[in-house]
């Protein structure tokens, strides 16, 4: 179905970038898997071809362009599946703290480099005692005199190991009640005496990624790097979930429809009785059912773009469309691995990788369960 909210802008900045990650990011998608990580060299090759700043803000070096040239980006990293490089986690879900609730001096310091790639930023909310509960977060930031004196451990950062900037959630103030009042961002650069990356932890899919363990041991942060306001941090990260959401549902239909078409062909070519997989009917109910959920999917969550770009208030609705899509992404790289037989459960086959790869999709960014608590408080049962 032709989609309607790209203009002919819109497409001509996805050929140009679909040409420069098939020559550029697809050869290097197997390296990073192997090694656990993606490379500089990559990041600031983004940078040189202005793919990191489609949407930062033009006077500190972007091209000023909406969410949805950012939304192409994240279909065509998808569709290649190169999850190892995570631009959007960079440029939509961390760059947004910087572009709203930095100050002029902080803007000017660190948007620059984040656009041409020689910033890679990340962002360090969880902790091995919690993740869904980010209220509960026990780092504490205690201010002495210009400084913060930053102590505490954490754990699933992405672009832990990579990353050269991160926006820290910790308690400033850990009497504060409610708790969620106490919680300040602050910026922490990795250089900083008391930063210390952990280990890079072995996962079970999105293997090219450096999900890691960061340590704060009294890692002294100016104050001038306090995001925003003290005490607002919980309020500035609910008010950014929407987008971080909304990138996950993009990703989850764009895998969903590579791993889709990569099993029709495969059906067409697999021979069994005499016959192709695809002749059975079985095979064909199969996917003609996950084609018509796909693009029920596809369609929300359009819609939910062009709402976003329009700045509405959609928190429920995407709440609803990262649960729902990343269900369907899970079942149909289940279901797809099922129709290739004992070679899908071969890494050589790419519905392999789709298969471990989907499973987190329903765990970061909030949970899918948290995504129901949020929807049953919007519809007030909560
Ligand atoms: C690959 C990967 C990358 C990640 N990247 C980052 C990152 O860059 N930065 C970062 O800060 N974090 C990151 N995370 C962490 C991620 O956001 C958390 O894992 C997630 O929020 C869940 O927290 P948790 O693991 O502590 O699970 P828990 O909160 O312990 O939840 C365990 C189970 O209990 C359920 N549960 C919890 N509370 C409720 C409730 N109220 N009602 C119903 N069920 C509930 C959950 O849904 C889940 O099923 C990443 C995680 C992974 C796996």
């Amino acid at each position: 179905m032709r989609r309607d909210l790209f203009g002919d802008e819109h497409e001509l900045f996805r050929s140009q970038f679909r040409r420069f990650a098939e020559k550029e990011i697809a050869p290097k998608v197997a390296v990073w898997n192997e090694r656990g990580m993606s490379d500089r060299e990559t990041w600031r090759r983004l940078g040189d071809e202005g793919f990191l700043g489609v949407s930062a803000p033009e006077a500190y070096g972007g091209a000023g362009g909406d969410f949805l040239y950012d939304a192409i980006v994240m279909e065509e990293l998808s569709d290649l599946r190169a999850h190892g490089i995570m631009v959007s986690l960079h440029s939509n879900i961390c760059r947004p703290y910087l572009e709203t609730y930095g100050s002029e001096e902080q803007k000017q310091r660190y948007l620059p480099g984040t656009v041409t790639g020689e910033i890679i930023l990340g962002i360090a909310m969880t902790e091995p005692g919690t993740g869904s509960d980010l209220a509960n977060v026990q780092t504490r930031a205690i201010r002495d005199g210009d400084h913060y004196v930053l102590d505490g451990a954490k754990t699933f950062i992405s672009n832990g190991q990579i990353g050269d900037l991160f926006v820290v959630v910790a308690k400033t103030d850990p009497q504060a009640v409610p708790p969620h009042d106490g919680i300040s961002l602050l910026l922490v650069e990795a250089g900083t005496k008391g930063f210390v990356r952990g280990r890079k932890l072995d996962k079970l899919g999105l293997r090219g990624q450096d999900t890691s363990e960061l340590f704060f041991q009294e890692c002294r942060v100016p104050v001038s790097n306090l995001l925003g306001q003290e005490g607002r941090g919980f309020r500035m990260l609910m008010e950014k979930l929407q987008q971080e959401r909304l990138c996950i549902a993009v990703a989850s239909i764009a895998s969903c429809r590579r791993t889709l078409l990569d099993t029709i062909d495969y059906v067409k070519e697999r021979k069994a009785f005499g016959r192709s997989i695809a002749s059975f009917q079985n095979t064909q109910f199969r996917l003609a059912e996950l084609a018509t959920e796909v693009e029920v999917g596809r369609a929300f969550v359009d819609r939910l773009l062009v709402s976003h770009v329009r700045g509405d208030d959609i928190v429920a609705e995407v709440s609803m469309a990262k649960w729902w899509t990343t269900e369907l992404q899970k079942r149909l790289s289940s279901e797809c691995l099922q129709l290739h037989g004992g070679y899908g459960f071969m890494r050589e086959y790419p519905v392999c990788d789709d298969y471990a790869d989907a499973a987190v999709q329903s765990i970061y960014a909030g949970t899918n369960e948290i995504m129901k608590v949020i929807i049953s408080k919007r519809l007030g049962i909560a």
